[in-house]
């Protein structure tokens, strides 16, 4: 090929020009492929565009035969047209032929074309299609050609998306009008309808061509500055509470900020003909392609932060704001986000809030604890939500099986509206039950308590009915605030939730971060094994500052009350014992100072590490009441990460090894006349919940949602039959990887809801 080309920013300008035209969309395609022809000096030029089946449809071509137009489609994946819309990246050939994935349509006549560039029509991530020139000639495709095509690809996207071309497409065509259906993971119960409010509103960009490069350029300039300023001024006011960033990332950011890189190909664009914004999109978008492929976790996270301040730099040239203001959220808003921290849920009108969806985020994510708390349905690993979504947009979200549907159908919507109104009958059931005793039918009392940590959560004690809080977590508070909460918060907070449940009994459970619950504004230590490192008690006791404090808050709250407090991770004997010390301690401390003592003080120990179990007579004996925290006890009598997919769901608390386990806790507890309580989830499962209650427990706590259910079950048990027949299945089992299809048929032979 001569070197006659043109370079983009000529191309660029007569591309507006024939976007100004009164023609109609097809017009304007078919006049663009002959433009790029001839500016990139190549013999064909076409547009393909992808349609809702995936398929790849030729919609313009120069060079091609035009009788192929509407009629050539590639199917998803196939030939180099399809390889490169599923790879989202661009392809040089100099003999495409040769290429394992060419196919060859006699119908198009470009057997006599060698080399062949490819590039992807992107937008926001989603891939609309591809455009493509090839020259008969064998040939090498120079970067700067390959960079050319992918900027016109661009201003292309924006005309596919946004422009009248949107007409001209098959029916349903365009990533962003047709329904999708996701499926993730579940974060929180329950089925919400309504309408997608992003929780950072992407930047429409409407002007993508430069009038004049220099000046935007500057412009660009200006806003890079402005941005580097502001996160300058966010690290040194330490202002950590900012949409619940942390210091560390904000490092990154300014690391980022910096990039030569990433800065020299902003520019490039810019110069090569498209505005600022658009010029940061286009190197946005390469970023969103690199992510999308990038398996290492810890690369894609900071292809994400690139992303993160690309939309920054993308609102300050646009000077749009960041966030969606409180009074403008939507009823029924389900808020779409590609991640979020506790406080940025905890800062939308809780009234208005239908659902969340989330790209990343585990079901012990801090803000699914969050989203459970506050009864929002949530669903996460739902990958590129936010890129498929449009501010507005219905959608539905099931978090019972981790599915959304994005803009559904009349019919999809009806089954949704079916379901949720089942659910709200079965939850008015629940309701009825409410002031009912939870007795079973042989006259067992088991007392159903609630698992909390926010004020959020205490209205729910009054909603269900439960007997009390049975664990709160106390570490809550600490991972949604944005720095480490005083003494006095921590003793306000406290105080709040002892207030708010009146006479009934709360149990505080002391610090559990480490492992997977990190403080953002704490210095984090770096471990092989977080789950099994520093963590819990292990900091309390190392520390003691922390825990004294907290414990002093705690004492300080409960002046005059029944108090509760207990333990987590407590490994050995002796680690209680020094807990208990430090309390006994700080008990001096209040007599010294004149201040009221609680009237009762209880101290109980966690039962989640394995060790325990060979000591749990005398953890008995010594401690004033057991609380087994299953979660954990789970996960290290397995050895399966609680938050590992691959391993989470491998074995079953219902098989012989655990049942057998929980059966020694519930014993000692027994024999020593010491109160037991399981609040790990196993206790809020109806199945799990009768399994418990056969082999001795009594009392179980667990999220609010589950006391309808537990409590209709425990109403219609006979634990004396259930306690048999458990027995004996733990006699005699062998060799079976779980006893739930057993307890499954004692469950319905006796007409038990689980
Ligand atoms: C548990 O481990 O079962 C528990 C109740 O505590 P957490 O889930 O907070 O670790
Ligand atoms: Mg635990």
């Amino acid at each position: 090929m001569p070197t006659t080309f043109g370079g983009p920013r000529v191309l660029l300008r007569r591309l507006r020009e024939v976007m100004a035209q009164p023609t109609s969309p097809q017009d304007k395609l078919d006049r663009i492929v002959v433009l790029i022809a001839s500016n990139m000096v190549a013999e064909v030029c076409s547009i393909y565009v992808q349609r809702d089946d995936k398929a790849l449809e030729l919609f313009a071509t120069e060079g091609l035969n035009r009788e192929a137009v509407h009629l050539t489609t590639m199917k998803a994946g196939e030939g180099l047209v399809g390889l490169i819309a599923k790879e989202a990246e661009a392809l040089a050939l100099s003999d495409a032929q040769s290429h394992p994935s060419f196919s060859y349509r006699p119908e198009t006549g470009e057997e006599i074309y060698r080399s062949f560039l490819g590039v992807p029509i992107l937008r926001a991530g989603a891939t609309l299609g591809v455009l493509v020139v090839q020259n008969t000639a064998t040939r090498t495709y120079t970067d700067e050609e390959m960079e050319a095509l992918q900027t016109v690809s661009m201003v292309l996207a924006e005309l596919i998306a946004q422009g009248g071309m949107q007409a001209l497409a098959a029916p349903g065509l365009g990533a962003q009008t047709r329904p999708i259906h996701g499926k993730g993971v579940s974060l929180a119960d329950g089925v919400g309808l309504g309408h997608v409010v992003l929780h950072e509103p992407r930047v429409v960009i409407k002007n993508l061509i430069a009038e004049s490069p220099e000046a935007e350029v500057k412009r660009l300039e200006a806003a890079i500055g402005e941005l580097r300023k502001t996160i300058d001024e966010l690290i040194a006011r330490g202002d950590v509470s900012h949409g619940g960033e942390h210091k560390e990332v904000l490092e990154t950011f300014r690391m980022f900020a910096h990039d030569q890189g990433w800065l020299r190909r902003m520019r490039e664009a810019v110069l090569s003909g498209l505005t600022a914004e658009a010029a940061v999109e286009r190197v946005q978008s390469d970023t969103r392609a690199r992510m999308l492929r990038q398996t290492d976790p810890y690369l894609r996270e900071r292809l994400h932060d690139l992303e993160d301040l690309a939309n920054r730099l993308l609102h300050i040239l646009v000077g749009a704001d960041l966030t969606i203001s409180k009074d403008q959220l939507p009823d029924n808003a389900i808020i779409v986000a590609r991640s979020m921290g506790p406080a940025a849920l905890l800062d939308y009108d809780r009234s208005r809030l239908r659902g969340l969806v989330l790209e990343e985020g585990g079901p012990t994510s801090h803000v699914a604890i969050v989203a459970r708390a506050l009864g929002i349905p949530a669903v996460s690993e739902i990958e590129n939500v936010t890129a498929q979504v449009e501010q507005g947009d219905a959608i539905i979200v099931d978090g019972a099986s981790g599915e959304v549907q994005i803009r559904p159908q009349p019919d999809v919507e009806n089954v949704y509206k079916e379901k949720a109104r089942l659910r709200a009958r079965r939850q008015e059931q629940y309701r009825k039950l409410r002031d009912e005793p939870a007795v079973t039918r042989d006259g067992q009392a088991i007392d159903l308590k609630l698992n909390a940590g926010l004020l959020v959560d205490l209205p729910h004690l009054e909603e269900t009915g439960a007997n009390g809080i049975g664990l709160f977590r106390t570490e809550l508070q600490f991972m949604v605030a944005a720095r480490m909460p005083t003494t006095a918060e921590q003793q306000a907070l406290y105080k709040a939730a002892l207030d708010m449940v009146g006479d009934k009994p709360v149990t505080f459970r002391t610090l559990d971060i480490g492992g997977d619950k990190i403080l953002p504004y704490m210095r984090r230590v770096e471990e092989e094994n977080p789950a099994l490192g520093w963590r819990a008690i292990r900091i309390g006791l190392d520390r003691p500052g922390l825990l004294r404090a907290q414990l002093r808050a705690l004492l300080r709250a409960g002046a005059g009350r029944e108090l509760k407090i207990m333990f987590p991770m407590i490994a050995t004997v002796d680690e209680f014992i020094r807990a208990r010390t430090i309390v006994q301690r700080e008990l001096a401390h209040i007599d010294r100072h004149d201040r009221d003592r609680p009237s009762g003080l209880s101290l109980g120990v966690m039962v989640e590490v394995p060790s325990l179990l060979f000591e749990i007579d005398e953890i008995a004996r010594e401690a004033d009441f057991l609380s087994v925290g299953s979660n954990d006890l789970m996960q290290f009598l397995f050895a399966a990460d609680r938050e590992n997919r691959l391993v989470a769901d491998r074995f079953d608390p219902l098989s012989a090894g655990a049942l057998r386990a929980l059966k020694c806790i519930a014993d000692a507890g027994h024999s020593a006349q010491c109160p037991v309580t399981v609040c790990g989830e196993m206790g809020g499962r109806p199945i799990e919940a009768m399994a418990l209650i056969a082999l001795g427990f009594r009392s179980l706590s667990m999220t609010a949602s589950s006391v309808g259910p537990v409590k209709a079950m425990v109403l219609k048990l006979d634990a004396s039959a259930a306690a048999g027949y458990v027995e004996r299945l733990l006699r005699d089992v062998s060799g079976v990887a779980t006893l739930r299809g057993a307890l499954k048929a004692f469950a319905h032979d006796h007409d038990v809801p689980i």
